[in-house]
């Protein structure tokens, strides 16, 4: 029999980007007090907080340095932030604030961000962290959620009114689909994280010289650049299997024009900023590989000829296509947060159950998760899918859903608990 903690206000379950840039956005709204009433439990499956995924992946940042900066020297966290020492990865952002910086540094940042803000929050409000605690169940148990997690070789419940749960995504397809495609598969989150040697080795294991890669994501062109890293032309050819193009950021409408890129001028720009492709564009290093690879065929003349292919169903047209080895998954994420009873969430955060009604209490917004933009928030109308990335926790996203749970906690008692 486990062990059962005492009932929290708040939980949050996974430690990564999301559930810090919640716990930035509760302080910036002067919520925390409300929300650590009766403390608040962090539970984090593994030694690092803060960093979640961004640790792994072994490529440039679809931000540039000086938007990470912000969540240091943004004055509303001047008191939590003020005395923060941030190694080598702080002072690389602000030497090259211009810069996408490699992920691993960000990762790095975030890090010592998270124990700066938990360990100077500690000493107001009470925080029990559990670290190397992975959850395995969060389920509705009366009038709060039950959650069960394995800590130090123990099984134990905590109890807590409100879960905020952000334990990151993963992609799947039926391995069958994979097998029709090519005989070795991947996922761009496992290609994106293994380093250029180990890359080389796979496709020289594999002999890989035609490479199928499903999904136009950043992820997909991502995977272009590591692939045009480690091989020629004359070794590899990459096909990318899509349902649209990739869609390019631009700051300008003149921008965009200048490099003769055509955009729809209602739909692709966003009404606050009148940026281009605001939210679905790809920036940065991979915007310069989808350009060339639009403009030249690939990233850099010696690199594999890429080729896009747009179909309603790219599994299918990929595995009409013979000869590939190997398959790179780059579709998008599914929540890998352990809801029980419980069906995905929708655009205000809340996770809903399986009638698809609203779960007050319970919010999931992560990798796997995202919200669709508001009004508020802006961005191009043709963009349909969710949000996703620090700055926009800490921000946009972050307000959405401390406004859901601000409404929640006024919830009559008998709505919130479903009976
Ligand atoms: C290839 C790629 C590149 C990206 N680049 C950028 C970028 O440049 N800038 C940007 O802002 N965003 C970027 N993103 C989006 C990025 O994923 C998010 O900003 C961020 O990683 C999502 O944070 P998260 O906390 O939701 O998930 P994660 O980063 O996956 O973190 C989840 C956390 O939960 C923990 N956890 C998992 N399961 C459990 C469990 N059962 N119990 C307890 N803890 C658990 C994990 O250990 C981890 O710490 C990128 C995404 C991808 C896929």
């Amino acid at each position: 029999m486990g062990n059962t903690h005492r009932l929290y206000t708040t939980a949050l379950v996974g430690f990564g980007p999301a559930n810090l840039g919640l716990l930035l956005s509760a302080y910036r709204k002067n919520k925390l007090s409300e929300i650590a009433k009766n403390g608040i439990a962090i539970f984090e499956k593994s030694p690092r907080l803060g960093a979640g995924k961004l640790g792994y992946y072994q490529i440039t940042a679809n931000s540039l340095s000086s938007v990470f900066l912000e969540c240091i020297d943004d004055p509303r966290f001047y008191e939590l932030t003020s005395d923060f020492i941030g190694g080598d990865a702080l002072t690389f952002l602000r030497d090259y604030p211009d810069t996408a910086p490699q992920l691993s540094l960000v990762a790095d940042l975030l890090e010592r961000l998270a124990e700066k803000i938990i360990s100077r929050l500690a000493e107001k409000y009470q925080i029990t962290l559990y670290r190397e605690a992975e959850v395995t169940q969060i389920k509705r148990s009366g009038k709060s959620f039950s959650i069960s997690f394995n800590h130090n070789g123990n099984i134990a419940t905590a109890e807590s009114e409100f879960v905020f749960t952000n334990c990151g995504g993963y992609q799947t397809a039926e391995q069958s689909l994979l097998n029709d495609i090519a005989p070795v598969a991947v996922t761009s989150d496992e290609f994106l994280s293994i380093d250029k040697d180990d890359a080389s080795a796979l496709l020289h294991r594999h002999k890989i010289q035609r490479v199928a890669i499903i999904g136009g994501s950043h992820s997909a062109i991502s995977s272009v650049i590591r692939l045009s890293e480690i091989a020629d032309n004359a070794s590899v050819a990459i096909t990318i299997y899509c349902r649209s193009l990739p869609r390019l950021y631009f700051e300008t409408a003149a921008a965009a024009q200048d490099e003769g890129y055509a955009f729809d001028p209602v739909a692709d720009v966003c009404p606050l900023s009148g940026r281009i492709n605001r939210f679905a564009g790809l920036r940065y290093d991979s915007h310069q590989a989808a350009l060339s690879i639009f403009r030249t065929g690939s990233v850099s003349p010696q690199s594999p000829a890429v080729n896009f292919i747009v179909s309603d169903n790219p599994f299918i047209t990929a595995s009409n296509s013979s000869n590939q080895e190997l398959c790179i998954l780059a579709t998008g994420y599914r929540s890998a947060s352990p809801f029980t009873g419980l069906s995905g969430k929708d655009t205000d955060g809340r996770v809903r159950d399986i009638a698809g009604n609203p779960v007050p209490g319970l919010y999931s917004f992560g990798l796997g998760a995202g919200l669709s933009p508001s009004e508020k928030a802006g961005g191009e109308p043709s963009f349909k899918g969710r949000l996703d990335g620090v700055w926009l926790y800490i921000n946009d996203v972050g307000d959405v859903i401390i406004d859901a749970y601000t409404e929640d906690q006024h919830i009559p008692e008998n709505i919130a608990t479903g009976r």
